[in-house]
């Protein structure tokens, strides 16, 4: 099956470097990639992307919500549909390879079925999503939750910084905000979303290897834990009198690292921690932190919760410190569709590399799609994991090596 395609030239990877350079040029700041939801910015990049699908030989359509879908007919036409692809918006001081990397692989991959003249057993739209990193308003996954049918008609009122709705951003660029509601896909024309994108973290340096076959799109919960012991001179308190609610939290603290060796699918991580009064000689009288613990199963997750809340409540005993808890964030795990994952697996062996599963420690918009299809992902090794960074990196020939999988995977992967 790779045999007709080994034939008509898989694309190397540089074409693709040369388009992601040119993609970073449109930004709301010179020397720096910015480009957020339906800004010129946006709208440069939609047009650059726009002209690159219809090259590949696919029809062009900008919906209700801004995403930029190219169609490439499948061998019939009632052939069901794969959606593939990313988002094309960035954070603030961004690199080029986060989303955009998803978009012009998947276009490459189109253009190499394309040059070939071969038409799949169904249908692939390319999607550009414009609203992943959430950056601009306090909403996000506006493209992929449209799609999926779960957009809330309620977000058109959220406003970014200027007082803009995006309702009225919506209609600034274009588009009609009243039909937002209305793209939800048939789940039973909808084969799969399959997304490559790079890691973001470390894991495939380390195992030296280009690409990764995604497992999950981590679940996540968040707390945040408030201490109260009571403040007091550092010099003249004796140390078993204490009430030392800083000391209490840095138990707390070690727990939360501690707790990870239960399952090495579990990641968990205090970022914030404020000591009260805060003062050299002074006792903490209060103490607050945040926990964040991530896993791509939701029982080894919520287990992980139940048991360092149980530690928790030990320690704040044994020291006499009042304590609190309280949720603020939970996001259950996205898995990825077996079939996709070991279609993935077959497609990335094929080429002669050690089929590697990982999960996603960040969202991605397979979040929201899961809802509508089965997901996939393929991670693509990024230099020392850097990603929301304009030192974000790849290499050609693991573009290359990308680029080989998804086709190789498109070809294998049956009509249903
Ligand atoms: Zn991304």
């Amino acid at each position: 099956m790779r045999l007709a395609l080994a034939t008509s030239a898989i694309p190397s990877g540089v074409r693709a470097m040369a388009r992601l350079d040119e993609l970073a040029i449109c930004s709301a700041e010179e020397g720096a990639l910015t480009r957020l939801y339906l800004t010129p910015e946006h709208a440069a990049a939609i047009a650059l992307v726009k002209g690159w699908m219809e090259e590949a030989g696919m029809s062009t359509q900008l919906d209700a919500a801004a995403t930029l879908i190219g169609h490439y007919p499948g061998a019939t036409p009632d052939a069901p549909v794969l959606i593939l692809g990313s988002h094309i918006d960035t954070v603030r001081n961004a690199g080029r390879y986060d989303g955009n990397l998803g978009v012009i692989v998947a276009i490459e991959a189109v253009a190499a079925l394309h040059r070939a003249g071969e038409k799949l057993p169904f249908a692939i739209d390319v999607v550009a999503f414009g609203d992943e990193e959430g950056v601009r308003f306090p909403v996000t996954l506006t493209g992929s939750r449209s799609l999926a049918g779960t957009f809330l008609s309620g977000n058109l009122d959220a406003t970014d910084k200027a007082g803009t709705s995006l309702r009225q951003a919506l209609i600034d660029f274009g588009c009609d905000p009243d039909a937002v509601s209305r793209l939800g896909r048939d789940p039973r024309r909808t084969l799969g979303y399959v997304e490559v994108h790079i890691e973001q973290g470390p894991v495939l340096e380390a195992e030296d290897l280009p690409v990764g076959v995604v497992t999950a799109i981590n679940g996540a919960s968040r707390f945040k834990v408030e201490l109260t012991g009571k403040a007091g001179h550092a010099g003249t308190v004796p140390m078993g009198l204490r009430l030392d609610a800083g000391a209490a939290a840095a138990e707390m603290i070690l727990a939360t690292e501690l707790i990870t060796t239960t399952s090495g699918d579990l990641v968990a991580t205090v970022g914030a921690c404020e000591f009260r009064p805060g003062a050299v000689n002074v006792i903490p009288g209060s103490a607050h932190f945040s926990v964040d613990i991530r896993s791509p199963d939701d029982n080894i997750r919520n287990a992980a919760v139940t048991e360092l809340t149980a530690r928790f409540e030990a320690i704040a005993a044994r020291r006499g410190v009042a304590f609190a808890i309280q949720k603020t964030y939970d996001e259950p795990a996205a898995r990825c569709d077996d079939g996709l994952i070991e279609t993935f697996e077959a497609a990335v062996a094929a080429t002669g590399l050690k089929p590697l599963r990982l999960s996603s420690g960040a969202g991605h918009d397979g979040l929201a799609m899961i809802s509508l299809c089965p997901i996939a992902m393929l991670f693509l090794r990024c230099k020392g994991g850097v990603s929301h960074n304009p030192a974000e990196a790849v290499l050609t020939e693991d573009v290359g090596a990308a680029l080989e999988v998804l086709i190789d995977f498109l070809k294998r992967l049956p009509a249903s």
